[in-house]
């Protein structure tokens, strides 16, 4: 792509914009395309398919340009990854607002939206590529340890020991599967068309190595399975064939789910398709790809569904695999059980999600410290001194240095303000920022993944997202996002992200308390809303008010 180069984020104390409040989101856009970081930084691209920071290179050096001198009181408007204005605001107004891959509803199909890429007005933003707050695979390891470990406590007893998992897709956010599966003490075996992304995660200490061959792979696992031992081995494959292969072969496998990118069938790569002709092919016949790559995530489904039926745990990860499955004519799709109800949604009630955060000085010292933060705040919480401590093992850093972990409503503020002291008092070299995954408890309309199988079925309500980011930006978050299509792809998905910036000033910390108590509560409102008694419960613990049950 023109104007294509190696782009890292400054690291220190000493600033290169005005203030830290517009700083951050300059080094949080950069180190989005760190290549430590980015799946294909020359072309702009994060992770997820072709999830982008920002549209072209033109458009990324205007945004640094106007982020090194925008004033406290001032706005930066993105649209679609594009600044298109600066307006005079106030010092409580967020110094960026985002919109990206938004289409009117009647329009919203990849078809429609490609050909408006094509046309250069838009592009696709995932959920933290253009929104500026992706810090790697690790962003998403503790969701999918999270959900590994609620799998292991329903149906294996509390581990994954002696289990062997099969999925496909190790890419940005896929890659994460392996280690979330042997740090619950699970074998596992993940399938990718691409080499260079199973030696990636070999190299960040995510997969423990690359097989040969499938007959060494499944002899591997199987040992493992049978002596108990976490290990992880990934596979060079076509998950459409491999998988139905071993459904053949009649390994015996105990869990099945999938992060290839099936949210867009140009990112998944259809059987018969060279890796070498992937991009080029897809780029030159794209409804053609399109027909091919649904064909073979039937197949992929149907043998899911056979596992599903052998007796397996099986469940959709969230890449909008089933519908994709059900367009090439596999009927049985929505038999799998989508993540979120199965495993996420009690902790959605309690405005539980990925809360994250990321060290502007670039020094991991300063991570640790916060870790042994978040250790004294909640000491009586097991479960995530548990996850902190394997993190800070485990966890190679990509970028600046971050880590992320579920926090609820009443916890992620106090969280923050923590924070804020420590940068105000040095125990922290330069400020942090706060941010999440638009996979949170209030900020996702998304039926077949965040929403599906509402209680009161309403599941593609949107208006919760969009009350979400208002409620950002009134409560002084530093920059806030709406997108659309993350996730589970155009015309499937709107949600909304927020980041706030602990610099250790009053005015951070007052802003700090409002956002990261609103934002959580607004998922515990939407599930109040939908008839969940557990959230109900929170709200009335914490006096949080819901118009609707004042007599
Ligand atoms: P990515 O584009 O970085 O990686 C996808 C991987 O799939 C690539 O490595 C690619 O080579 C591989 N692949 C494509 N077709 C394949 C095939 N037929 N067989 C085997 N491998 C194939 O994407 P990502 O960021 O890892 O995200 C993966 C999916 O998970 C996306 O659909 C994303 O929206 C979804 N997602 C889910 C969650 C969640 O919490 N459940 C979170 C984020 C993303």
């Amino acid at each position: 792509m023109e104007g294509s180069r190696p782009v890292r984020a400054p690291r220190g104390a000493t600033l290169t914009a005005r203030s830290w409040q517009t700083e951050a989101p300059l080094r949080m856009l950069m180190n989005n395309l760190d290549p430590d970081v980015a799946e294909r930084p020359e072309d702009l691209v994060v992770y997820g398919g072709t999830g982008r920071a920002a549209r072209d290179w033109a458009s990324f050096d205007a945004m640094v340009a106007t982020l090194t001198t925008l004033a406290d009181d001032e706005t930066m408007l993105v649209q679609s990854g594009r600044p298109v204005g600066v307006l005079r605001t106030h010092p409580w107004a967020p110094r960026v607002l985002l919109a990206n891959a938004n289409l009117v509803p009647q329009w919203a199909t990849w078809p429609e939206f490609r050909r408006l890429e094509a046309l250069g007005l838009t592009m696709y933003g995932q959920m933290t590529a253009g929104s500026w707050i992706y810090i790697g695979t690790q962003g998403i390891l503790q969701g999918t340890y999270e959900t590994f470990a609620a799998v292991a406590a329903q149906h294996f007893g509390g581990t994954l020991a002696g289990t062997l998992t099969v999925t496909g897709g190790c890419g940005g956010m896929g890659g994460a599967q392996p280690l979330a599966v042997t740090l619950n003490g699970g074998a596992c075996l993940v399938v990718d068309v691409d080499p260079a992304r199973l030696r990636r995660r070999v190299a960040g200490g995510y997969l423990g190595a690359v097989a040969e061959s499938l007959g060494d792979a499944v002899a591997d696992l199987e040992a493992a399975r049978r002596d108990r031992r976490a290990v992880s081995v990934g596979l060079v494959g076509n998950a459409a064939a491999v998988l139905p292969e071993l459904l053949r072969r009649g390994v015996e496998v105990d869990v099945v789910t999938d992060q290839t990118s099936a949210h867009d069938p140009l990112a998944y790569l259809p059987e018969g398709v060279a890796l070498e002709e992937w991009h080029d092919y897809a780029a030159r016949k794209p409804e053609e790809f399109t027909d091919r790559a649904r064909e073979s995530m039937a197949r992929h489904v149907e043998a899911m569904v056979g596992f599903l039926d052998g007796g397996a745990a099986v469940f959709d990860y969230g890449n909008s695999i089933r519908a994709e499955a059900v367009a090439g004519g596999c009927e049985r799709a929505f038999d799998v059980p989508g993540f979120v109800p199965a495993y996420i949604r009690p902790l959605f009630c309690a405005g539980k999600g990925p809360f994250r955060w990321a060290a502007l000085s670039g020094d991991p010292a300063d991570i640790a410290a916060t870790d042994r933060a978040v250790l004294d705040l909640f000491p009586d919480d097991d479960h995530l001194a548990r996850w902190i401590r394997a993190a800070g093992e485990h966890v190679a850093f990509q970028g600046l240095p971050a880590r992320i972990c579920w926090l609820g409503y009443g916890d992620r503020d106090a969280a923050g303000v923590r924070f804020n002291e420590m940068v105000a008092d040095g125990r922290l070299a330069a400020p942090v920022v706060i941010g999440r995954d638009h996979l949170d408890a209030g900020s996702v309309a998304s039926p077949y993944r965040e929403t599906e199988s509402m209680a009161d079925g309403s599941d593609a309500i949107a208006d919760w997202p969009l009350l979400n980011a208002l409620v950002a930006a009134s409560s002084g978050a530093t920059w806030v996002s709406i997108h659309h299509g993350g996730g589970v792809g155009i015309g499937r998905s709107i949600h909304a992200g927020q980041v706030c910036v602990a610099d250790g000033t009053d005015l951070a910390e007052q802003k700090l308390r409002r956002v990261l108590t609103n934002d959580p509560a607004t998922g515990v409102l939407r599930h109040v809303d939908a008839g969940y008694d557990r959230a109900a419960e929170v709200a009335g613990a914490t006096g949080l008010r819901v118009p609707m049950r004042e007599g």
